[in-house]
C-alpha cells in the first residue's frame, strides 16, 4: 500500500530520544524544549515561541491569552479542521462561522469586512454581534493546507475593529506570505502543530509564536499552571499544556530537516500539478499569488466527468493506493450546528470534491508515478 502520509524519521530522532532517557529529562523541562522553541522562533521569524502539548492546546492558550472569555464569539472560517473550533469552545466561546474565498480556500476577507460592518455594533468599546448579543473577541484565520490567508487584509480589517488575531498556522511551517515567514504576518499570535500527520512532527505537540513579549510571557505563564514563583502560588486558572522533552527531541530532529521536508512536499505538489494539467474533471488545490504554501497535502478537486471522491478512494485502494477526502466544514458538525454563520456555498461545494493523494515527504518518484498513472486511468 502506498500510504497517504507517513512521517520521515531518518535524522537524529532516535539519537535525541536516547539522550532524553540517559539524562532523565523526559518531562516538560529539558534542553530539547528550549531548543525547539529557539528553532521555531527562528523558522517563523518571530522573537519567541512557546512549545505546547498540541496544536489544539496551543490555540486554546493563545485564545485565552488574547482575552477570549466564556460567552464570546470568535470569527472562524467554516472550512477547517474541527480542532480550530474546539479550541474556541474550550474557552467557553462559540465560533462565528464564515464561508471561504474560492480562490484560496482561506478566510474570505470581503465577507469578513461585510459581516463586521453589517452585523455588529460598538458598545462600551466592544464589538457586539447584534443577532446574538455576544461580544466578538477575536479573529481566527486558518492557513488551509499550509496556505496563508490574505493576512494584510485580515489584519487591516481586524485592527479597524480593534480585534486581536490568532492565526491557525497548524500545517504552515515553511510557508511564506509576500515573502515573509508565517510569524511576521501581523497576527498577535500564530499557532503551529507538530501532530504526526504534519510535515514536521514531534509525535504530537504544537507551538505558539508572536512578537509581543508581554503576550508571549502570558502564554508561557498560562501554559505552565500560572505559577508565580518557587512556591505553589498560582494567580489564574492555568493549564498544563507544555511540550515534553521527549516530544521536543523528535521535533528538534525534524526541525533540523525542515527545509528539506518542505522542499520535498513542494516537489511532490509540482509533480502532481504537471502530471494532471488539463486532465478533464480535475483541478489542483488553489495557489493564490500572495503566498508560497508549505504544501502540507497534495491532491485533486474532482468534478464531472471525473468519478466521485468516494468512488476514487475505493478504486485507488484496490490498486494499493491510499487516498482520502478532506475536512468536513465545521457548520456541518454536530457540536457546531447552531453557531452563528454566513451562507456556505463555497465550503459546501469544495469539501465534497477534495481527494488527497499520497504525499509523504519521502514518497519515491516511482511510487508517485504509480499514483499518477492510476489516477489518470480512473479519471480518463
Ligand atoms: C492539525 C491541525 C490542528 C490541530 O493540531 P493538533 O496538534 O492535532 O492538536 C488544528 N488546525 C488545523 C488547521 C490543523 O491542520
Amino acid at each position: 500500500m502506498i500510504p497517504l502520509c507517513t512521517p520521515s524519521l531518518e535524522g537524529n530522532e532516535a539519537l535525541y530520544l536516547q539522550q532524553c532517557i540517559e539524562t532523565t529529562y523526559v518531562s516538560s523541562v529539558g534542553p530539547f524544549v528550549n531548543r525547539i522553541e529557539a528553532m521555531v522562533a527562528e523558522a517563523t521569524g518571530t522573537a519567541s515561541a512557546i512549545a505546547t502539548s498540541s496544536g489544539t492546546t496551543g490555540l486554546h492558550v493563545a485564545l485565552t491569552a488574547v482575552g477570549v472569555e466564556p460567552g464570546d464569539l470568535v470569527i472562524l472560517p467554516a472550512f477547517t479542521f474541527i480542532a480550530s473550533a474546539n479550541a474556541i469552545a474550550h474557552c467557553g466561546a462559540q465560533p462565528w462561522l464564515m464561508d471561504i474565498d474560492p480562490a484560496s480556500w482561506t478566510m474570505d476577507t470581503q465577507l469578513l469586512a461585510r459581516c463586521l460592518e453589517k452585523e455588529t455594533e460598538r458598545r462600551d468599546g466592544m464589538v457586539i454581534h447584534r443577532a446574538s448579543g455576544r461580544r466578538v473577541a477575536a479573529v481566527l484565520p486558518v492557513y488551509t493546507l499550509g496556505m496563508p490567508a490574505d493576512m494584510d487584509a485580515v489584519v487591516t480589517i481586524a485592527r479597524a475593529h480593534h480585534l486581536p488575531v490568532v492565526a491557525d498556522a497548524a500545517a504552515a511551517l515553511g510557508a511564506t506570505y509576500r515573502g515573509r515567514p508565517i510569524g511576521q504576518l501581523g497576527a498577535d499570535l500564530s499557532v503551529i502543530s507538530f501532530n504526526g500527520n504534519k510535515t514536521i512532527t514531534a509525535g504530537g505537540g504544537g507551538a505558539v509564536v508572536g512578537e509581543d513579549m508581554d503576550l508571549i510571557a502570558l502564554v508561557r505563564h498560562l501554559s505552565t499552571t500560572a505559577r508565580t514563583g518557587e512556591e505553589y502560588d498560582h494567580d489564574r486558572v492555568g493549564f498544563n499544556y507544555r511540550m515534553t522533552n521527549l516530544q521536543a527531541a523528535v521535533g528538534c530532529a525534524q526541525m533540523e530537516r525542515m527545509d528539506a521536508l518542505v522542499a520535498a512536499k513542494r516537489r511532490i505538489h509540482e509533480t502532481y500539478q504537471t502530471a494532471f494539467a488539463g486532465l478533464a474533471g480535475t483541478t489542483l488545490f488553489p495557489r493564490p499569488n500572495w503566498a508560497d504554501s508549505s504544501c502540507w497535502f497534495s491532491g485533486l478537486v474532482l468534478s464531472p466527468p471525473a468519478p466521485l471522491v468516494a468512488e476514487m478512494k475505493l478504486q485507488l485502494r484496490t490498486v494499493g493506493i491510499e487516498a482520502r477526502s478532506f475536512w468536513k466544514p465545521v457548520h456541518l458538525q454536530r457540536p457546531y450546528q447552531d453557531c452563528p454563520r454566513t451562507p456556505m456555498p463555497v465550503s459546501e461545494a469544495v469539501w465534497t470534491k477534495v481527494l488527497t493523494l499520497p504525499c509523504s515527504s519521502h514518497l519515491s518518484a516511482s511510487d508517485q508515478g504509480e499514483v499518477i498513472a492510476a489516477v489518470r486511468k480512473l479519471v480518463g
